[in-house]
């Protein structure tokens, strides 16, 4: 049997591609439980100065430990949350769990300003009641706000839907990154309706600083510039060799966040990193 994938075109029936979505289908309706069960944990992974190696902060990234399929990235999650609703529930634990961590590591170091960047979907920043969720949040973590980062994909911020709340966030202080930048649309028109404070430079770019390759080289400078020509600051993503470093502070990067840094590390492994002189 042919059936319309919906845009108009017809397929040919694939068994296996019925099974696939089945056994999304069947993810998707165990992540409710899953979240009362606490199957979800969060890992941190520092972002640091490109100049020192200075630890600046960290960015809380979803894992979900299944009890038959074992560790599950985000990548095999996310998405199906976001098409089932799911991720409004499971987006309000990981900024709890997230802004908990932040201000504990506040308070018991004081003197070190650690950022605690917390990934959202378009569908959490176009829902109407995030500011007040994030309010309750910041009340009942005691987290100083101007240690939030919220980071958006370009494809969640070309969508005018979510301005309202993003400025909302703003005004509390709360900074906003773009991440992957690159990736999306080229269309620049949201960096002057939002309150941008960083851009994530994606992988493919820092990528292509590996060997030296011109063009990408041309990119990131003329990006760095651009960004702190209007007060945006740049961390590149995925920095996983020396050479990428080196080309990434000579092209004035601020920040750097990859394996050659630092994988992501458990609450306790951020601990004992703050606590090392
Ligand atoms: P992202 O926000 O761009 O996060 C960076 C991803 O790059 C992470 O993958 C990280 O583990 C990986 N990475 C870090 N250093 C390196 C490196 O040196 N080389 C390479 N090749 N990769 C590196 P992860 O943890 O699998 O997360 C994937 C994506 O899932 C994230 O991409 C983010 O978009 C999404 N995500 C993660 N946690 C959450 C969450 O709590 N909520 C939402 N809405 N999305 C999340
Ligand atoms: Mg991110
Ligand atoms: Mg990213
Ligand atoms: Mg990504």
């Amino acid at each position: 049997a042919a059936k319309s994938d919906g845009r108009g075109r017809f397929l040919m029936y694939d068994p296996e591609r019925d099974a696939r979505q089945a056994a999304r289908y069947a993810l998707a309706a165990e992540m409710p439980d899953a979240l009362d069960r606490r199957e979800f944990t969060l890992v941190y992974q520092p972002l640091v100065s490109l100049e020192d190696r200075e630890l600046r902060g960290v960015e809380a990234l979803v894992r979900w430990d299944h009890p038959r399929l074992g560790r599950l990235s985000p990548d095999s999650f996310i998405p199906l949350a976001e098409e089932t609703g799911v991720i409004l529930a499971l987006g309000r634990w990981v900024l709890e769990e997230a802004c908990a961590r932040a201000a504990e590591w506040a308070k018991t170091f004081p003197d070190r300003r650690v950022c605690m960047s917390v990934n959202m979907t378009v569908s959490q920043a176009h829902e109407p009641g995030l500011p007040a969720d994030v309010d309750g949040i910041l009340a009942r973590t005691g987290l100083d706000p101007s240690l939030l980062v919220v980071e958006l994909t370009e494809s969640a911020v070309m969508d005018p839907g979510g301005t309202a709340s993003l400025v909302a966030l703003a005004d509390r202080g709360i900074r906003i990154a773009i991440d992957d930048f690159g990736t999306g649309y080229s269309n620049l028109a949201y960096l002057r309706r939002l309150p941008v404070h960083m851009l994530k430079l994606a992988g493919p770019f820092v990528d292509g600083l590996r060997d030296g390759d011109k063009v990408d080289e041309h990119i990131v400078e003329t990006i760095v510039r651009l960004a702190h020509a209007i007060g945006i600051s740049v961390t590149a993503e995925a920095v996983e060799t020396p050479s990428q470093e080196a080309a990434l502070r000579r092209l004035g990067c601020d920040t750097g966040q990859g394996w050659l840094f630092s994988r992501p590390l458990t609450a306790e492994g951020v601990t004992e990193l703050l606590r090392a002189p």
